[in-house]
């Protein structure tokens, strides 16, 4: 009888630590996000990495170092060879910068092994495509 009232009371004691976390949860500020609603006004967090972009293409020289980073195979990069008129050197020119998002794994290794900072990650984070050949960008204008 005595152990079958300590048990009451030690359920009773078990159940008010579980209410005391609800009560606290249930005062403190909510940060669900309405989402779609809230589109218009939505920050994602800055290191947050949606897509890979290059926001300035004529920092690009062409290296490939990005490409050979890249454990996926998500990025091929074209180039061709161009001379200079002046010195005759002969050097890489970026073609085509092709970015497969359907295949990265947003590992930031192609953005850490990029010696000019030609390329980043944005936020966006809306991919929502019907055919897998619509993830494939291409991040230079040509
Ligand atoms: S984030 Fe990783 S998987 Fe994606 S393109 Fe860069 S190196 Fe490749
Ligand atoms: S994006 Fe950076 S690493 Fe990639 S080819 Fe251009 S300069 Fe080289």
């Amino acid at each position: 009888m005595v152990g079958y009232i300590k048990g009451i009371f030690r359920g009773l004691g078990s159940l008010l630590t579980g209410m005391k976390v609800t009560f606290k949860e249930f005062f403190t500020r909510k940060i669900t996000e309405q989402y779609p609603e809230n589109r218009a006004v939505l920050k994602m967090h800055d290191r947050f990495c949606g897509e890979l972009v290059m926001p300035d293409e004529s920092k690009c020289i062409a290296c490939g170092l990005c490409q050979m980073a890249c454990p996926n195979s998500t990025i091929k990069i074209t180039t061709e060879p161009v001379t200079d008129p002046e010195t005759g050197k002969t050097r890489k020119r970026l073609v085509k910068y092709e970015y497969d998002l359907g295949s990265c794994m947003f590992c930031h290794l192609c953005v850490n092994a990029c010696p000019h900072d030609a390329i980043r990650f944005s936020t966006e984070f809306e991919h929502a495509v019907f055919t897998r050949s619509k993830l494939v960008k291409i991040l230079n204008k040509q």
